[in-house]
């Protein structure tokens, strides 16, 4: 029989085989200590062992730019910085000098403290980042103990599946995508630095699988869908076949690639829907061109502050968002400021934990209390859009007041800029994403002051229905087709028309062929999917007519459970869409 684990997904695609088991630790370190006079010896092989791991750190980052880029090399930031920092240093020196602790003893139990501190917080964010601190720590430790690096995942070189308790980016940035096929494991979440590198390498994986590390056994076949974030350990011979089905569909999407991304995205009925892309890192827009989006529907920044331990600077946030916004002439580029909170807290905002970080000092509400973080963003972005349609997304909005203070503060910059002589665009566009049930059911009033409507499902989902979209254990409940949802939608989208404003959906549900035909048939004529589902969506698209996308919207808006808007939804679509790869997803069960 097989076993399933979901997670988190991470990294897109599909692989096949078996489980390398892999754990890498922190290495054990024995209690030892030195006589007085070898002291000061001892100091100075730790300021040694420093300065190896620093010129390691420095070799590996200047790999990592060469193979992947800036933003990936600048990943390994923070841990050149906790190399030097005086908490650390100073506090190991002490160690050795006032215990006569050797340099390994006193550095770990140093590094322990600090990290004892950091989980005390309890912030998602730190948390984040406590294996920032066990890589430096390891690289450190094993060059005191005279133990090889870690890092080596290639085993007997052949292909396998590689499942950890958690991992470093030290140790993905080495792998080779020949190799390790896919990567899975217990901890981590999408912004872990190991998966943001992990998704530029192109390697499928799977976070958050709780306990897969004890639950995999090595050698043991496994499937790994890294676009619903499934692991499949000892599939049978139907999901070998469902997974063989759908990679090989895959495979000929990426060969008819180049045909799909010149077709138009439009209906068999002629009509148009602007497909854009979904963007976390700037890595990924040449993919999202290659792939034919149309513009890029939401461009996430947080890329800009996770793991950093000092604000962005407005110029390196405009060099990233100019690159995007040249690299789609005359189409839309849609940046949303920073979303921060819920699981995603920069070092340097000092949080205090939450109970309920996603009910609490999240997206805009950090942004307007936090104007040093804001304003160089809305510069930025403004500074920007003299390089092409950029328009401003503010993540979170429940209150007029909160756009109309938005507003406020450009105004503000559009004069500082001019007074620079520094070129903006004036007619940019601002939006707001709506993600909460009041924006959803406030959505009149904010459409008098915005450009555009951007929906996020994944947030409206999980705050319509209080069921936390991180929690795997309540993945069940977490349903796009639930007729609550359902109605939301299909009041913004009234809204919006009679308003005469742009309405998109940018959350996950765009991507989902049951979700594209509901969106279509309730109006809304912008959709924005992650770079991988692009051909698949665009296929669906081009596979129906608007006379039936409205109709089953017509009978999925009179629907009493999720199961019947599903049922109208999976007849109205009919047979041209496989729908049997997409069930893991939501719980989808089809009829
Ligand atoms: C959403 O909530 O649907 C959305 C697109 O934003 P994120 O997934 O980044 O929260
Ligand atoms: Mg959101």
């Amino acid at each position: 029989m097989s076993t399933v684990r979901d997670g988190l997904a991470v990294s897109e695609g599909i692989s096949f085989g078996p489980v390398r088991l892999v754990e890498w630790q922190v290495p054990d370190v024995p209690h030892s200590m030195v006589e007085t006079e070898q002291v000061e010896d001892e100091v100075a092989r730790f300021d040694g062992a420093r300065g190896r791991a620093r010129e390691r750190l420095r070799d590996i980052q200047e790999a990592t730019r060469e193979r992947l880029g800036t933003l990936e090399a600048r990943i390994f930031d923070p841990q050149l910085l906790m190399l030097d920092d005086v908490e650390v240093v100073d506090g190991t020196i002490r160690y050795i000098r006032e215990n006569r602790l050797s340099a390994a003893r006193a550095y770990h139990l140093r590094m322990l403290e600090i990290q004892a501190l950091w989980i005390r917080t309890g912030n998602p964010m730190i948390l984040d980042r406590l294996n920032d601190l066990e890589d430096v720590m390891s690289r450190v430790l094993r060059l005191l103990l005279d133990l090889p690096e870690p890092g080596d995942v290639t085993g007997d070189g052949r292909p396998a599946i590689l499942v950890a308790r958690n991992l470093t980016p030290s140790i993905t940035v080495q792998m080779d995508p020949e190799v390790i096929l896919a990567i899975a494991t217990d901890q981590g979440t999408r912004t872990s630095h190991w998966a943001i590198l992990a998704r530029s390498m192109e390697i499928p994986a799977v976070a958050g699988l709780v306990d897969i590390s004890r639950v995999a056994r090595e050698g043991q076949e496994a499937i790994l869908d890294g676009r619903v974030g499934r692991v499949v350990l000892d599939p049978d011979e139907r999901d070998g076949e469902v997974y063989r089905q759908r990679k090989g569909q895959i495979r000929a999407w990426e060969e008819e690639l180049v045909e799909i991304a010149r077709m138009d995205a439009v209906t068999l009925d002629g009509q148009p829907v602007a497909l854009r892309a979904n963007l976390d890192i700037p890595a990924e827009t040449a993919r999202a061109v290659q792939y034919g989006a149309e513009g890029v529907g939401l461009f996430r920044t947080e890329f800009l502050v996770v793991g950093r331990n000092a604000m962005p600077e407005e110029e390196e946030q405009y060099e990233a968002y100019r690159e995007i916004a040249e690299a789609f002439p005359n189409q839309a580029v849609v940046i949303r400021t920073f979303d921060l909170g819920g699981d995603k807290f920069p070092m340097f905002l000092h949080m205090p934990a939450e109970e309920n970080p996603f009910l609490g000092w999240r997206a805009i509400r950090v942004c307007l209390d936090r104007l040093e973080l804001f304003r160089p963003q809305l510069r930025a972005i403004l500074r920007a859009s003299a390089h092409g349609d950029v328009r401003i997304l503010l993540p979170l909005v429940n209150d007029v007041e909160e756009v109309v203070r938005v507003r406020e503060l450009l105004a503000e910059e559009e004069v500082r800029l001019k007074d620079e002589g520094i070129p903006f665009h004036a007619g940019y566009k601002l939006g707001v994403l709506v993600e909460t049930p009041a924006a959803a059911l406030d959505a009149a009033e904010l459409a008098r002051h915005c450009d555009f409507f951007s929906i996020g499902t994944n947030d409206l989902i999980q705050y319509t229905l209080a069921v936390d979209r991180t929690n795997s254990r309540l993945a069940h409940l977490y349903n796009p087709f639930h007729p609550a949802v359902v109605r939301q939608l299909h009041q913004v989208s009234r809204v919006a028309r009679a308003a005469g404003i742009e309405v998109s959906v940018c959350g996950e549900m765009a991507a989902h062929p049951l979700g594209a035909f509901l969106l279509l048939g309730l109006n809304i004529t912008a959709l924005s999917v992650a770079w991988p589902s692009l051909p698949e969506v665009k296929k669906v698209i081009r596979s129906f007519r608007m006379e039936s996308a409205r109709e089953a919207a017509r009978k999925a808006l009179a629907a009493p459970t999720s199961a019947d808007v599903t049922r109208v939804l999976v007849e109205g679509l009919g047979d041209t869409v496989d729908l049997s790869a997409f069930s893991g997803r939501w719980s989808l069960s089809i009829p």
